[in-house]
């Protein structure tokens, strides 16, 4: 693991990405990307999302060439390409469990005066089935249901900073995949990524991560000997109202 080397001011903010961060990582994105190739055949013969491409923006980009050919299509593309990955994020949540360490890891920064928050490409239902009181357990939840645009977009990772009332540079993205990283980095905060998930070491290293190590659980030790935690705790980050209602179901 590469050590912090940034000298910065102790932590305000840690934002956490969610499956395969803080819960196991269940959902079969390989699944997806197949439903979704056969679901969007009919439209767009041959079209399917590429490993590497995110099934989010692929969809969107598809729905935006298919609009250009046969207006209204675009729309009815992504209503059911959505309504489809809605299900299968909610089956999956079903199995999903919160990793062992996760309430602990939480309270401790909680109780650090350390602000928390999530951010997540998924659902707000799914998040819910897995993490039913995560508004109790951290100061702001941001699934994509809250959001115009998700993360590796800064905006997303903004939006929790702002309900936080925290500055980029005092505030830590931790992820499991490089789009994790990738958020941090464009916004200005450290970042650090986890192998309990999606992303190997080198490749949440090559994304730019300050540090990677194997699970959250180790998060704390790794900030209080990089001297980024508050010196004897803090004011408790209270929850505060993370979300624009005007951004909800976009
Ligand atoms: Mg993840």
């Amino acid at each position: 693991m590469a050590a912090p080397v940034r000298p910065r001011a102790p932590l305000r903010a840690v934002v956490f990405d969610f499956d395969g961060t803080l819960a196991e990582p269940v959902l079969d994105f390989g699944l997806m990307r197949r439903e979704l190739a056969a679901l969007v055949r009919p439209f767009a013969p041959g079209a399917s999302p590429a490993p590497q491409v995110p099934v989010l923006e692929w969809l969107q980009g598809l729905a935006a060439g298919l609009q250009a050919r046969e207006p209204g299509a675009g729309p009815a593309l992504l209503a059911a390409a959505h309504a489809r990955i809605r299900e299968l994020e909610v089956e999956a949540a079903g199995r999903t469990r919160l990793f062992p360490f996760t309430r602990e890891l939480l309270a401790g920064l909680a109780a650090r005066g350390v602000g928390t928050a999530v951010v997540t490409r998924n659902c707000a239902r799914a998040l819910a089935t897995v993490f039913p009181d995560a508004d109790h357990a951290v100061g702001a939840v941001l699934t994509r249901d809250d959001v115009a645009r998700v993360k590796p977009d800064p905006q997303h990772l903004g939006a929790a900073l702002a309900a936080l009332d925290a500055a980029p540079g005092a505030a830590l993205m931790v992820g499991d995949h490089p789009m994790d990283v990738e958020a941090g980095r464009r916004l200005g905060t450290w970042t650090a990524g986890v192998l309990t998930g999606a992303g190997g070491r080198a490749a949440l290293l090559a994304a730019g991560a300050d540090f990677v190590l194997g699970d959250c659980a180790g998060l704390p030790g790794v900030l209080a000997l990089a001297g980024l935690l508050p010196r004897g705790g803090g004011r408790p980050c209270a929850p505060r109202p993370a979300v624009d209602s005007a951004a909800r179901g976009a």
